[in-house]
């Protein structure tokens, strides 16, 4: 059995698995019918019922119904699947706050818009309904959702829009009533609508859908009041995103499912019922990673059915198109597929790996590195030297300028949103760099991209570096001060305690730990810039977008004696490493509290720190044990719904710590630890799975509760 064959029955055997879980609990399709009639009713009492045209169907379960299972997150133990995807998925360019919140619904936005198109619905749509659920609705607009969301389906670019169109862009469509739907498409296929945000964006608060907690569903509706299509999105963390309207194979499965289930047993009904979640990795999660369109996606992405023209043809025809092509016995509907699929196994990474076991296994085997082991895969994904080579680079660029702009922010700003807290980075910045000549500190991303290109010890074919005209002669501090020639009046030194007790209180003073204070400056710029809504990169999410750059930064600044080879060795053994992650536990706050993101990426930075230290496998897997081990249980409790408080300082430490876990590791004997990479990540998985819901990025408890600032999360405060 060829791997494209493997591969499809996999697909087959867990959305079956998914589906016939769904069975019980699955409302009948005239149900649903009614229910999105009768919603629809309550808004415009005049509207008849509508003859829906599903793209997909999914049930909605209230969190007080919820099982503990469904509470407790999504996971599987279908370890059979691969863990390696691109880095270039793993780590992606986004816009803040929140990579599940706000980079996730703005591609999900995206993919629902250009599917409408390619089904030929676009011009037809005359009215939209949306809804977010459980954890997207419980932060509220403190991650920016709707925004993000509204600009996603007009066709805005996350890795490319200006960040300061967002928020106006989105006060305008809720000031003026309308949305441009596909508005970014080519040759003007756009549409725009009218959309009142207060009564088409509906915020489901109390409940969740089945397959993850951050749901989104859209609806579309012609002029006489008919659905055109509906679908469900999950943004599933990292801003990847699942979508149900291309799960054309779990849809044919739930059919199949259906049909068995109808003549099962009660009791077997009920067991089926009781699992309703699966791991979004075994729901072909990432149909085409972090494309918008499946027709622009590659290779071993490009699983699962088109969508279909909707010129008649109605969805359940399709589903049963796709299920005997996934049988193999319709040859008519099995050609789409087909193509793509022997593409696909022909464009298999290299190297396969599902866990960190089998990763270090392939690295002695082929006597290559980590970051040589994840560049070859990248190559067998279609990149080539160039390409990687420059989408690395420009990875590390965005994250450099994301520092840049954090610590060149005004002194004494705010960030936005209700909690008011001051941006720390600016001033951190300065006193770090006091006593330093300015010109050594007016360009702290020296070592960005057109620096590293054009780099006079550049390898040959790159240009050289132009000649800078000559600088501003250097002004010490000192020498300012002095030209003043006045003393400042000083009060006497601030003692706090009594002076007559036995013990005398310490005088205040201030001293550095340089490479602490660098790292917490660096990773607070990141996510100040992340919390303002600017540009950063998802590594491996938004909330934690602070501590790889953080690492890296101080790598390439302070320790590296070739920055290009460690940009690159840190990156893609950091890529490795959160790859892992992805597939044997979570990396979405919504499924596994903020271990899954800050405990992660502190993972991921220590091995790859570590690897730039020219560690062995070995060695840079006990970094990243160590990184987690200790964040193992961290929960996610953000104030007010803000990535802020306390992610902004847990970044800080997070970078710390990863420095830490590492140098830990390069001074055992490796091969020593008593804990393995993957015991941790078993340990995780489960962690995450005991974890109750309010610890998940919902604001229901922890810091969110406990701090008495009265914001109300879920209200517009941005
Ligand atoms: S607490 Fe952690 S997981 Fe939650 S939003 Fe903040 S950084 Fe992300």
């Amino acid at each position: 059995m060829n791997r494209a064959a493997v591969k499809q029955l996999d697909l087959l055997r867990s959305t079956i698995g998914i589906a016939s879980r769904r069975v019980a609990g699955r409302w009948s399709a005239n149900a649903i019918r009614t229910r999105h009639y009768q919603w629809r009713r309550a808004v415009e009492p005049s509207i008849s019922l509508p003859q829906v045209r599903h793209l997909s169907v999914t049930t909605t379960t209230s969190s007080s119904d919820d099982s503990e299972e469904t509470q407790s997150g999504t996971y599987s133990e279908a370890d059979h699947e691969h863990a390696v995807i691109s880095t270039f998925d793993l780590f992606s360019i986004g816009i803040g706050p929140s990579s599940s919140h706000t980079v996730g619904p703005m591609r999900a936005g995206g993919i629902f818009v250009a599917d409408l198109a390619e089904a030929g619905l676009l011009d037809k749509v005359h009215m939209i309904r949306i809804s977010i659920y459980g954890s997207l609705a419980l932060t509220g607009e403190g991650h920016m959702t709707p925004s993000a969301l509204l600009l996603g389906l007009e066709s805005a670019n996350v890795e490319t829009v200006d960040t300061s169109y967002v928020p106006s862009r989105f006060a305008q469509i809720k000031k003026d009533k309308k949305l441009y739907l596909g508005h970014g498409l080519p040759e003007g296929k756009g549409r725009e609508i009218d959309f009142d945000y207060e009564k088409d964006f509906k915020w489901e608060w109390s409940k969740k859908l089945p397959l993850h907690s951050n749901g989104m569903r859209f609806m579309v509706f012609d002029h006489e009041g008919m659905m055109l299509a509906t679908n469900d999105f999950f943004s599933v963390g990292g801003g990847f995103v699942v979508n149900g309207a291309l799960s054309t194979a779990a849809t044919a499965a739930a059919a199949a499912a259906r049909q068995a289930a109808e003549s099962a047993s009660a009791d077997t009904k009920e067991l089926q019922t009781e699992g309703s979640s699966g791991h979004p990795a075994d729901l072909a999660e990432n149909l085409f990673y972090k494309e918008i369109r499946r027709a622009d996606a590659a290779g071993d992405r490009r699983t699962g059915p088109e969508v279909k023209s909707q010129d008649g043809q109605p969805a359940e025809e399709s589903m049963v198109l796709s299920e005997t092509s996934l049988h193999g016995t319709d040859s008519a509907s099995s050609v789409t597929s087909a193509a793509p699929d022997t593409e696909a196994a022909s464009q298999q990474p290299r190297y396969l790996f599902r866990d960190a076991h089998s990763l270090l296994a392939l690295c002695h085997k082929h006597n290559l590195t980590i970051a040589q082991l994840v560049y070859e895969n990248e190559k067998s994904h279609g990149y080539t030297d160039d390409e990687i080579f420059k989408k690395l680079m420009s990875i590390w660029e965005v994250m450099d300028n994301s520092i840049l702009e954090g610590v060149q922010a005004p002194l004494d700003t705010t960030l936005p949103g209700s909690l008011k807290l001051n941006r720390r980075a600016p001033a951190l910045y300065k006193r770090l760099t006091r006593g330093l000549y300015p010109s050594h500190t007016q360009n702290p991303g020296a070592t960005n991209l057109q620096d590293l290109l054009s780099s006079p010890k550049s390898d040959a074919g790159r240009p050289l570096r132009e000649e800078p005209s000559a600088p501003e002669p250097p002004k010490s501090t000192t020498t300012a001060l002095s030209q003043k020639g006045t003393f400042r009046k000083r009060g006497p030194p601030r003692i706090h305690g009594s002076v007559y007790h036995p013990i005398m209180p310490s005088p205040s003073r201030r001293t550095t730990f340089p490479t602490m204070d660098y790292l917490a400056v660096y990773a607070i710029a990141v996510n100040e810039t992340n919390a303002a809504g600017g540009r950063i990169v998802t590594a491996p999410t938004n909330g934690a977008a602070g501590i790889i750059p953080a690492v890296l930064k101080y790598t390439v600044e302070f320790v590296s004696d070739d920055p290009e080879r460690d940009i690159l060795t840190f990156l893609l053994t950091a890529a490795a490493i959160g790859m892992l992650y992805k597939r044997g536990a979570t990396i979405s706050a919504a499924e596994g509290g903020c271990m899954a993101e800050v405990g992660v990426a502190c993972s991921m930075a220590a091995g790859a720190f570590a690897a730039c230290m020219g560690a062995s496998p070995e060695t840079i897997e006990q970094a990243a044990e160590i990184g987690i081990e200790h964040n193992l249980g961290l929960t996610c409790d953000p104030i007010g719904g803000l990535v802020q408080a306390p992610c902004i300082e847990r970044n800080a430490l997070g970078a710390i710590k990863a420095i830490s876990s590492a140098n830990l590791a390069l001074s055992s004997e490796a091969g020593t630890q008593k804990v393995r990479l993957d015991d941790a990540i078993r340990a995780m998985r489960v962690t995450a799975q005991g974890m109750r819901n309010e610890f998940k990025e919902t604001s229901l408890s922890g810091l969110a509760t406990s701090v008495p600032l009265n914001i109300p999360v879920s209200v517009p405060d941005c």
